[in-house]
Formats: structure tokens, sequence, C-alpha cells
């Protein structure tokens, strides 16, 4: 697939990207998801790094995974399309599709992930009720599952750790009474986030 890309300093390339890609085959994507190269192009003319947004969609056969990813700016219409019915989970954003592709690399369950990340932003919300914050799943250790949160303090993110028996607990609650808690909550149609719980009310 080709796409035009309008750089600020008057140029204008064309750049060439997968439409679909699948994680068994081609490892490499992984990785420049994780660090940040993945559809990332530099400007010839002035250098300027352009990250655009585009649908893909991700195939990851071996961990079950089939997911559509949309750009951020089409969240909106994402909540107001209410017929979509899709086979594919759906992703919002770049960052969402880094965070969700490391949780499932770490077998963990996404719907507890996303569980735990309210839990923390419900505490952030508290102690910083001005502040918009996001939760992100940074990975998994000895001490438990941390998370990064961001938007507390500018440029810098707060760490937090989850103990590991708290997942735990979490994911025997979900496996027993998948409509309690905030499970349900976590999901609008396709879409699995943390976020369906953010939303305004205009999107609702
Ligand atoms: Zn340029």
């Amino acid at each position: 697939m080709k796409r035009n890309i309008n750089c600020p300093c008057g140029a204008n390339f064309t750049i060439e990207y997968e439409e679909e890609i699948n994680l068994d085959n081609e490892e490499k994507y992984l990785e420049q998801i994780f660090n940040g190269t993945f559809m990332s192009y530099n400007c010839s003319f002035c250098g300027k790094k352009h990250k655009p947004e585009l649908k893909i969609t991700v195939i990851w056969k071996s961990k079950n995974l089939k997911m559509k990813v949309i750009p951020e700016l089409d969240r909106g219409e994402f909540y107001r399309n209410k017929k979509e019915a899709s086979q594919f989970e759906t992703i919002i954003g770049f960052p969402e599709m880094a965070d969700r592709l490391a949780v499932i690399k770490d077998d963990l369950e996404p719907v507890i992930i996303e569980t735990l990340k309210s839990l923390l932003l419900a505490k952030a919300a508290e102690n910083y009720p001005d502040k918009d914050v996001n939760a992100w799943y940074y990975g998994k250790g000895p001490s438990g599952i941390e998370f990064h949160l961001d938007g507390i303090k500018v440029d810098e993110v707060a760490v937090m750790r989850i103990p590991m028996e708290m997942y735990e607990k979490k994911l025997d609650d979900y496996k027993k009474r998948p409509k309690s808690d905030v499970f349900p909550l976590l999901r609008v149609r396709s879409y699995l986030s943390v976020q369906n719980m953010l939303r305004p009310d205009a999107l609702k």
C-alpha cells in the first residue's frame, strides 16, 4: 500500500507499507513495534520524522491473535459506528497496539491487564484529579507486573507494580464470573481497553 505524506517543510513524498503484518513470519515487526521504529519515516528533504498511524491488520497465529489497528483519529467513528461486527479484535492507535502485543507476548490475559490499569487509573484520578493520566503495561518480573503511568508529571512516568498474586486472583474471578467486577465495562464490541471506561459521555 502506498501513501502520500506532506511534510511541514513543503516536501511531499510517498511511503510504502504493509496493510497486513504477520508476526509469526516476520519477527522484525515485533521488534520495531516495541522499539518505536515501526512505520517511522524520515522526510528525505528536512529529515523530520513522521509516524503516520494508518489502518493495519496484525496476525499472530501462534498466539491466536487477529487484530485490526485503527488510527487514534478514528476513535470517535469507532464508537459511533455501532453496527460493526468483526471477527478481529480492534485496537486503537499504535501505542495501544504495542501495549497489547507486549501483554500477549508475555502470555498474560489482556482483560486482566486492562482491569489492573483501571484500578491504577482510579487511584491516579483520586490523587491527581486535574491530570489526564494513562497507564501502560511495561513488563512482568519477580516483583510483579509493572505499569508506567504518564501524564502525572511532564516527561516522566510513574512506575507502579502490582503483585502477581493480585493478577492471579483477578484472573480466577474472571474465569468464574466474567460478568462481575469491571470486566464487562472493558469491552465495546470487538474493542477491549480500559479506554472504554474512560471515554467521555459523548462517545457512549
Ligand atoms: Zn520535510
